[in-house]
């Protein structure tokens, strides 16, 4: 028997769909003092990431940051843009947008969800089609998760879009894209978004601690009439600070130093390689599970996610139990299924900052996991997943000159 030990050599595999690794050009560049927030070298900050992180939404709008968690900017995206007793069409693509709808009921809204088994992205024409029952527009936003973090499904925001004008209903399009930004691709402006809402722990590479959102001009035009109670989260006062630099109470300095680093990382790859990498850590990832001869959740092959990959487990076998034990034997944090696919699901996070090597170090420590959990699997995943990177082989570093 190996000593007790207080020590875990090497770098812990948080394979957790967020929070991700933090790269440490990141970790550098938040090991800053705090600087007075309303001094001039601030301002030269508060300018740079403010404009930068318009590039990662696509979007010339503006683009309000606040030290919160992501559960603050939905409440934001909801305070600003509605008023008590509104109805909102949201749908119940997993535990996410579960919770997005449980937040709308307390804040005094009346949304409708749209049912579904969680294991697709929401389907545009079953919103199309309530939009145009509405011929009064009661309905005043639709709201969808991107990526659904619980059950790796991605909803087609640009077909979401398509459907609210085929519909010809002005509701405005409200998207939650905390765990897609900047891991799949993500167009604002092009997709006619009225609030996109962020989070800085998952594809920006960041802690937790800064939520964001996106904004349209009708979404700007909506907050006039929006009699919802809001202080904190109002966008008006952030607009108007921001305008110069600046934010109205004390921001997140640090992680605002991160994020600017996080901004320029993602441009030195390329927004678009960024995606590509992702899509190709997802499809290993789904080689290496169907290997195993297990099941890819997400039943519809056009909704994959590139962020994450949740697994059914073979009945009788508990997911925790399996994930509690590759945490122990491999040092690898695996995603938990969530509510109601509690133990049913696993889920494994390739967004972020993660590339080949890091994606095989994981499956292995699934399949090595999987194996000593006594979990009926075939071998051959970290295989599967080889095969596809040899025969997709591209260049993870630049040529040398
Ligand atoms: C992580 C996540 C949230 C919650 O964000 P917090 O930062 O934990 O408040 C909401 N929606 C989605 C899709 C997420 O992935």
């Amino acid at each position: 028997m190996p000593q007790n030990s207080s020590r875990t050599a090497g770098r812990h595999f948080l394979q957790i769909p967020g929070p991700t690794p933090v790269p440490d050009r990141i970790l550098r560049a938040m090991d800053m003092p705090v600087i007075d927030h309303r001094g001039p070298d601030f301002q030269k900050l508060g300018r740079r990431v403010l404009d930068g992180i318009k590039t990662v939404f696509k979007t010339a709008s503006p683009v309000v940051i606040y030290p919160s968690s992501g559960t603050g900017a939905w409440e934001a995206a909801l305070s600003n843009t509605l008023s008590p007793g509104d109805k909102v069409l949201m749908y119940e693509t997993g535990h996410f947008a579960t919770l997005w709808k449980s937040m709308a009921v307390k804040l005094g809204l009346a949304p409708e969800f749209i049912p579904s088994d969680w294991r697709a992205g929401a389907d545009p024409a079953a919103i199309e089609a309530r939009l145009k029952e509405d011929k009064a527009h009661a309905i005043k936003a639709v709201c969808v998760v991107h990526n659904e973090t619980s059950t790796g499904c991605v909803t087609q925001v640009g077909e979401v879009r398509k459907a609210i004008d085929a519909a010809g209903h002005p509701a405005l399009l409200m998207v939650d894209t905390i765990s897609s930004l900047a891991s799949i691709d993500y167009r604002h402006d092009e997709w006619g978004v009225d609030v996109t809402v962020g989070g800085s722990q998952k594809g920006l590479m960041l802690p937790p601690g800064l939520g964001f959102n996106a904004l349209s001009g009708k979404a700007l035009a909506a907050t006039k009439d929006a009699r919802l109670p809001r202080s904190y989260w109002a966008w008006d006062e952030m607009i108007a600070s921001n305008k110069t630099g600046y934010f109205p109470y004390t921001p997140a300095t640090n992680l605002l130093y991160g994020l600017a680093e996080a901004i320029d990382m993602l441009h030195e790859e390329g927004l678009e390689n960024v995606f590509a990498r992702h899509d190709r850590h997802a499809e290993a990832t789904r080689r290496a599970v169907r290997a195993w001869g297990l099941e890819v959740w997400c039943r519809e092959p056009k909704h994959y996610s590139s962020s994450l990959t949740a697994v059914l487990m073979p009945a009788g076998h508990d997911a925790d139990q399996f994930r509690k034990t590759a945490l122990e034997h491999f040092d690898v944090s695996l995603g938990t299924g969530l509510s109601k696919i509690a133990g049913k699901v696993f889920r494994i996070g390739h967004l972020g900052d993660t590339n080949d090597l890091t994606i095989l170090g994981t499956l292995a420590g699934v399949e090595m996991g999987l194996a000593l959990a006594g979990v009926p699997v075939r071998k051959g995943g970290v295989q599967a997943a080889m095969d596809h990177f040899t025969a997709q082989a591209s260049p993870a570093r630049a040529a040398a000159e």
